[in-house]
């Protein structure tokens, strides 16, 4: 193009925008829609009927690449029960000053104890506020949960829970009489809060 142009190939740039739609982002009055795979705040989820489903197992924990994760497990007893089976997290912390969202914690748990929602405003006044405990990532007790500790209500034991026969067990109590049973194969326990869940085979299935 001869050099004289140029001025008029610049205007021509604007002129272009001059005509395009502006997109305004009202945020925070209208919060930016994000992906369903988007990661944002953790979630502790809960069995159905509102014990939890962290064990304690530290895993996440271990693999956080920035040290991001301080948990503690301690033992169930019958009178103070937190989760089906041995342990429960008694102490469980994030540290979003370090995490970074990868995600990696929430591949190595080995319950689906541990999801990612899609919350992003995680900003505060303060670094402390930025660690948050257990009660702060528990996901909310809904309708037909009932807030630890308490007895086990969907099985005798973990594998119950697990399987999904309390999840049946549940449903037929709302629906019928009808015996608790596993799922057949193929079928889910899914979890409440993402919709995802635990295989027959213990693999996990729907993951976000
Ligand atoms: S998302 Fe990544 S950085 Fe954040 S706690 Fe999990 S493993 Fe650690
Ligand atoms: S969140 Fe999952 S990996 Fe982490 S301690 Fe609990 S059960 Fe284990």
């Amino acid at each position: 193009m001869p050099s004289f142009l140029d001025p008029v190939a610049g205007f021509g740039v604007s002129f272009r925008t001059i005509f395009k739609r502006v997109v305004t982002e009202q945020y925070p009055e209208k919060p930016h829609t994000v992906s369903r795979r988007f990661h944002g705040r953790h979630q502790l989820n809960r069995h159905p009927d509102g014990l939890e489903k962290c064990i304690g197992c530290e895993l996440c924990a271990w693999a956080c690449p920035a040290d991001a994760i301080l948990v503690q497990g301690a033992q169930n007893t019958e009178d103070g029960r937190y989760s089906p089976g041995e342990r429960y997290g008694r102490v469980y912390q994030i540290n979003y000053l370090r995490c970074i969202l990868c995600g990696l914690c929430i591949e190595a748990c080995p319950t689906r104890a541990l999801t990612m929602t899609n919350e992003y405003e995680l900003a505060d006044r303060t670094r402390a506020d930025l660690i948050y405990e257990k009660q702060d990532l528990l996901a909310p007790l809904l309708p037909g949960m009932e807030a630890p500790p308490h007895p086990m209500r969907l099985g005798e034991d973990e594998q119950d829970y697990y399987l999904g026969a309390g999840l049946v067990s549940a449903n037929s109590a709302a629906s019928g009489d009808v015996p608790r049973t596993p799922p057949a194969a193929g079928t889910t326990a899914a979890d409440p809060g993402t919709g995802a869940g635990i295989g027959p085979t213990g693999a996990r299935i729907g993951q976000q």
